[in-house]
């Protein structure tokens, strides 16, 4: 495996980091320990300009390439939040921070990119500016849109931005990318029904909301079967329906809540789209009225095709050709390298992480043996994408 031999010789010093990280873990905007050390390490390496604070907590370093950074500027993403977890690896570096850990591998995210860092302001084999993102808040609380809204793909001429995440079950060296939506739209909905409640045996004088409800549940069901394209993904799953509390009185409103999975922005729109209209129409019908709520989470992942065919490429670099999963199931999670990609074209690929426990189980780590293929992704990612002139 053509791990690039300066970042194998860096392996230990990495995993320290990642271990500290891994100590102390914060959750979701808190990081202000972990985005300390990260700034102190970047000034460390000397790099050109370090900027906290971007999306509350988040911290980029830039580094600029042999010819002083003009040209091309790319950026490369990393999370730091953890989880609220009680940790049970029983590992000497474990959470020393009870009901918090790192489940989900974004020590040894942050701790890959440092190590990136450090080799590209060391060698600057690459002309054009690099941008180093380390952002809060991923596991919820959108601290990529938080860190774009501050600016992040303005303030420096980001043109292209690429993510990694460790994937449990992948072997160690094997990565694994799709073109087009690789993780879940995740959007969340309540309908409430009003009606007229009245005694159960006089249903002539009552609008009857759980009647209406049962016809808005089946109708809802039509958004997947009728009005999606049959080749893509959309799932419409009424959760909870909740009315009544006696068995002779019809009440006088239901709640419906549930949840939206897409893939494609399309569908997505169009999914709330007709349940709104649907919803509206069919209590209409009733004579009943409706409130809905549908409250967007996590937009689709949506990978673009070149930067996807582009990010292959190093893969195959580094793992070898067949190591790289080209097409991978999309995951019905979210991930919120979802707003960048809405910004910049780029890619979001998996990383192996061997035979470890899932993400976001208490027993789940991040395996350091990924450290020194994560860290050649990235370096590759930029020598290729930014090459000099000479
Ligand atoms: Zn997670
Ligand atoms: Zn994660």
């Amino acid at each position: 495996m053509p791990i690039v031999n300066r970042l194998a010789d860096m392996s230990d010093e990495i995993t320290a980091w990642r271990r500290d990280f891994h100590e102390n873990p914060e959750i979701l905007y808190e990081t202000v320990r972990t985005g300390q050390k990260v700034a102190e390490l970047l000034e460390s390496f000397g790099v050109d300009e370090i900027a906290t604070g971007l999306g509350k907590t988040g911290v980029v370093g830039v580094i600029k390439g042999r010819n002083g950074g003009a040209g091309k500027t790319i950026g490369l993403r990393a999370d730091m939040d953890a989880l609220p977890i009680e940790e049970q690896t029983g590992k000497p570096y474990a959470s020393k921070i009870d009901g918090k850990m790192h489940a989900c591998g974004h020590d040894g995210h942050t701790a890959m990119l440092l190590g990136a860092a450090k080799y590209l302001a060391e060698t600057r084999n690459f002309d054009g500016t690099v941008i180093v993102i380390f952002q809060p808040a991923e596991e919820g609380g959108a601290g990529a849109k938080a860190m774009i809204d501050d600016g992040l793909m303005t303030r420096w001429p980001i043109e292209e931005v690429y993510g990694m995440h460790n994937f449990p079950g992948l072997p160690v060296g094997e990565f694994a990318i799709r073109k087009g939506g690789i993780m879940a739209a995740t959007d969340e909905f309540r309908i409430t029904i009003t009606g007229r409640g009245g005694h159960a045996a006089k249903p002539h004088e009552t609008i009857d909301p759980i009647v209406v409800g049962s016809q808005l549940v089946q109708a809802l069901q039509t958004i997947a079967s009728r009005n999606a394209d049959p080749l893509k993904s959309v799932v419409v799953s009424v959760t909870t329906f909740n009315g009544g509390n006696a068995f002779n009185v019809i009440p006088q409103e239901v709640v419906l809540r549930g949840t939206v999975r897409t893939l494609d922005a399309d569908v997505r729109d169009q999914a709330e789209e007709r349940m709104k209209a649907i919803t509206t129409s069919i209590c209409e019908a009733f004579g009943a009225t409706a409130d809905f709520h549908f409250r967007r989470g996590y937009p689709v992942t949506v990978n673009h095709d070149d930067q996807t065919d582009f990010a292959v490429g190093i893969a195959e670099e580094i793992a070898g050709v067949g190591k790289v999963n080209t097409n991978i199931d999309p995951m019905m999670g979210g991930e919120d390298f979802s707003y960048m990609l809405e910004e910049r074209p780029g890619a979001f690929i998996f990383v192996g992480n061997g035979d470890s426990a899932g993400l976001h189980h208490p027993q789940y780590d991040f395996n350091d043996e990924l450290i020194p293929v994560g860290c050649s992704y990235w370096v590759r990612l930029v020598e290729t994408a930014l090459p000099t002139a000479a």
